[in-house]
């Protein structure tokens, strides 16, 4: 993911750097050009994780074989609430991926307003290459391993890419196993119900992609399409994210017309049923030759004509090089990072909305604190509940975005009068899209809370 993309989207070359840590600085240094009453000092602490733990470690895998991995912990920043944030399996894991995901993290709590700062980690390996005890053992040395940099109060990790609830349990079990006769559950978010788990957790991030979705379109964010309900959907990715996702804006009325896994995308322009879909993968190991569908390659998913495209696989999947021929008509994000700053200029030239990662997808993080919570007060929400305080979570949010954008937009002269004012720039600014409206109030939020705390000592 490090590599750096060479296209062609307008006769012009363009080069992109796809390292997602400079995408995230970029994004961040971009949103600070409308913020300029933060000095340098402050700016720059912002924007650098807090701290980057690298751990080497062996286990025995499957047919007695020692081999050693290599895992990472960041955590970003803590200004509002301790570190959160999913540990994610994947044999393109970099340290600049997780600092990147990380720093993504603390700007999503910041705009959901969660209690929360930004954390990540990963552990780099191939799951589809190992077993499942090999999967737990990785797990329990990986956490072993972070020892007391994880704790209900300091650092506090969740689901991520090919992990599971049930990776969660093993997360949980090992970390109680090393801090006996005390309320461990708090430690881990996206536990198995039965074991502390939150009801709706499972489902959170893809509902509330929902939910952001069904809001920003009463609020007239694309002319002539105020629900989802008739809308046709493409998604890419069919994991937790992008098969949920599926389902539930189907359930609400949505025409899902595509779909992608890794090993390929399928289509029917009349739409098909995404429980089947979910059903072929589970038992072919992919959504591609799902009966009265067509195989087309990811890129031509991407380029669908369709209502809705939600990314829901990986980083920089809209990038320069083709992101002028996306034709939806919105893109909500459930993955995080995976339209590029180059891609994001060319779809606000095309006038495509795109509800960005930390808003669309936070709904995951924002039941998690409510499993956070519930795991305090050894209680258990029913569903409705939980689903209920993420519907008014994802309004309000979604509410402050939108505003957000109107605002700085409107006062754009302002802004730049400041900027000179405190020899910040004299650079005009440019209109702002929904990312930036959001960065725009989440490092807000964090650099007031940073600042009423005090810059300690
Ligand atoms: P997952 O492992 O359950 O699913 C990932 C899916 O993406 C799989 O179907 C995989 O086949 C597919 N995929 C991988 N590479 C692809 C490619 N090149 N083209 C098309 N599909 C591809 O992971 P997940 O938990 O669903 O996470 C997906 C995205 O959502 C990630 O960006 C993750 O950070 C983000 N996210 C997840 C959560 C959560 O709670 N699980 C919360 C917020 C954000």
């Amino acid at each position: 993911m490090n590599a750096i993309a060479t296209a062609t989207p307008v006769a012009e070359t363009i080069q992109e750097d796809l390292n997602p840590f400079h995408i995230a600085q970029e994004q961040f240094e971009q949103a600070i050009r409308y913020l300029p009453e933060y000095q340098e000092g402050l700016v720059e602490y912002l924007v650098r994780p807090e701290r980057v733990i690298i751990t080497e470690f062996p286990i025995t895998t499957h047919g007695g074989h020692v081999r050693n991995f290599t895992g990472y912990r960041v955590l970003h920043n803590r200004a509002r609430g301790p570190g959160k944030g999913g540990i994610r399996y994947h044999p393109d894991v970099t340290a600049d991926e997780v600092r990147a995901l990380a720093a993504w993290m603390t700007w999503k709590c910041a705009v959901m307003n969660v209690p929360f700062g930004g954390a990540k980690g990963g552990v780099i390996c191939d799951p589809k290459k190992l077993t499942k005890d090999d999967l737990r053992m990785i797990t329990r040395r990986f956490i072993a391993e972070l020892g007391d940099a994880i704790g209900p109060h300091t650092d506090i990790p969740a689901p991520d890419v090919n992990t599971s609830a049930e990776t969660m349990a093993w997360v949980f079990d090992t970390y109680a196993m090393m801090h006996p006769g005390l309320n461990n559950t708090p430690v881990v978010t996206g536990k198995p119900v039965d074991m502390g788990g939150s009801y709706g957790r499972n489902e959170a991030t893809s509902r509330g992609c929902l939910f952001c979705t069904q809001h920003a379109l009463s609020r007239g964010l694309v002319d002539g399409m105020d629900s989802v309900d008739g809308a046709t959907v493409a998604v890419q990715g069919y994991g937790n994210a992008g098969s949920i996702a599926a389902m539930l804006y189907a359930e609400q009325g949505a025409v899902i017309i595509a779909v992608s896994d890794s090993r390929g995308a399928i289509f029917c322009a009349e739409g098909f049923d995404p429980v089947a879909a979910l059903e072929h993968k589970k038992s072919t190991g992919s959504v591609v030759g799902l009966p009265g569908t067509e195989a087309i390659s990811n890129e031509e998913l991407l380029a669908l004509e369709c209502d809705i495209l939600i990314p829901a696989a990986l980083e920089n999947q809209i990038r320069a090089d083709n992101a002028d021929d996306v034709k939806a008509r919105l893109i909500a994000e459930a993955a995080n990072g995976p339209t590029t700053p180059a891609a994001d200029r060319i779809l606000f030239a095309k006038g495509i909305p795109v509800l960005p990662d930390i808003l669309a997808n936070a709904g995951g993080v924002t039941v998690s604190y409510y499993e956070w919570v519930q795991n305090i007060e050894n209680e258990q929400w029913d569903e409705d509940e939980v689903n209920h305080k993420l519907l008014r979570k994802m309004n309000r949010a979604t509410d402050s975005v939108l505003d957000t954008q109107k605002k700085v937009n409107g006062s754009l002269a302002e802004i730049e009068g400041e900027r000179r004012k405190l020899g910040r720039g004299e650079d005009p600014l440019e209109k702002i899209d929904l990312r930036m409206a959001a960065y725009i109030l989440a490092v807000r939020r964090v650099a007031e809370v940073t600042l009423r705390r005090g810059i300690w000592p």
